[in-house]
């Protein structure tokens, strides 16, 4: 399950950062273009973490919009679906902007 394993990275991320401390919380960044969806991924984060040391860690979502640059027209635009077609011109000569990220952003700890 693709909501799985990224909550594995976090978690794991999570564990190496905390060490010996309490992870009260994590906020991740995740890009459109993932298509994950928060709800299946929060889901997922109370049942691996459940009966582990991160239980309790509020898992939150930053979602950042897939957006593209058009190397013909020069517009940037924001993609509701994943292909990756400028929204100005249709023009498929386009760089992405944002969209792929997945990254931990933050992480509460607190000194046990
Ligand atoms: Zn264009």
């Amino acid at each position: 399950m693709h909501e799985l394993s990224l909550c594995e990275a976090i978690a794991a991320t999570v564990t190496k950062h905390a060490g010996e401390r309490t992870a009260a919380g994590v906020v991740v960044r995740i890009g459109h273009f993932r298509q994950v969806v928060p709800d299946a991924l929060s889901f997922c984060w109370t049942m691996l973490t459940e009966g582990t040391d991160l239980k309790g860690c509020a898992l939150e979502i930053e979602q950042v919009p897939a957006v593209v640059r058009c190397n013909a027209c020069g517009s940037e635009t924001t993609l509701d679906v994943p292909i990756m077609i400028c929204g100005a011109c249709e023009g498929d000569d386009v760089t992405l902007v944002s969209g792929e990220e997945f990254q931990v952003v933050s992480l509460d700890l607190s000194e046990v």
